[in-house]
């Protein structure tokens, strides 16, 4: 028999979610409330069973919780980028330090919701990454010839590696995860430059900063890949803006 092509089609049903939770009740009350949702909920309560779980389906997201008993959520994850998983993952914790965070992110958390959160803040935020492709999520993005580990923080373009500062490195890597949207100079100034709104704009130093890191990626331009929206801000992704 033909294997099924209608995978992607637009029958299937919502996304299948696992919820690796050890807390019994809140593991039951986030599983209802995705399932309510009309998605696909498995739950483990360990590390270790959803790893298991993990090997056995597909998943197109994982709502992980930090603090479990023995493989705990940040060696769940180092497991998994050693396997070269790709499933997006939205954290889960009661921590909610910068450090905290930052560790976190950094061991492939795509997202993070501190406890105790609003279940309509946990959906909101399973929803932005499920609407993410797939390819932007994880370690290894890349958009064309252009590749970035966001781990090693080292980009290639071409085969040839680009030397790039820390905040470039930064810039690159928020405009790959979304490639293809346009990126405002206040998005950038808020999630990259880390900076509520001043009474001196960033947008001459934002500016001057991607003029840098175009000219780095892109070179000559022959295939330019970042585009600049006149009066907007930025997109990444091939073809003109
Ligand atoms: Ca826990």
């Amino acid at each position: 028999m033909t294997p099924a092509v209608l995978e992607n089609g637009p029958t299937q049903a919502g996304p299948t979610v696992l919820v690796v939770e050890d807390e019994e009740k809140t593991r039951h009350s986030v599983a209802e409330g995705l399932q309510l949702e009309g998605w696909t909920v498995l739950t483990a309560a360990t590390g270790d069973e959803a790893l298991q779980v993990l090997a056995g389906g597909k998943f197109d997201l994982m709502v992980l919780d930090w603090m479990l008993p023995g493989l705990d959520g940040i060696a769940l994850l180092r497991e998994l980028g050693s396997r070269g998983a790709q499933v997006p993952v939205l954290m889960l914790t009661a921590r909610d330090t910068v450090t905290d965070r930052v560790t976190g992110l950094e061991s492939g958390a795509d997202d993070y919701l501190a406890k105790p959160f609003a279940f309509a803040e946990l959906v909101a935020r399973c929803r932005a990454l499920l609407r993410r492709p797939q390819l932007v999520t994880g370690r290894y993005l890349s958009c064309e010839d252009l590749q970035v580990d966001t781990r090693a923080r080292v980009a290639v373009r071409a085969g040839v590696e680009i030397p790039l500062t820390p905040r470039e490195v930064d810039i690159l890597e928020y405009l790959l995860r979304r490639q293809g949207e346009i990126i405002t100079r206040e998005m950038l100034e808020h999630d990259v430059w880390k900076q509520a709104r001043r009474f001196t704009s960033l947008d001459n130093v934002i500016d001057v900063q991607m003029m840098r890191l175009r000219r780095k990626v892109d070179g000559d331009g022959a295939r330019r890949l970042i585009h600049t929206i006149r009066g907007v801000g930025y997109r990444l992704g091939k073809g003109p803006a």
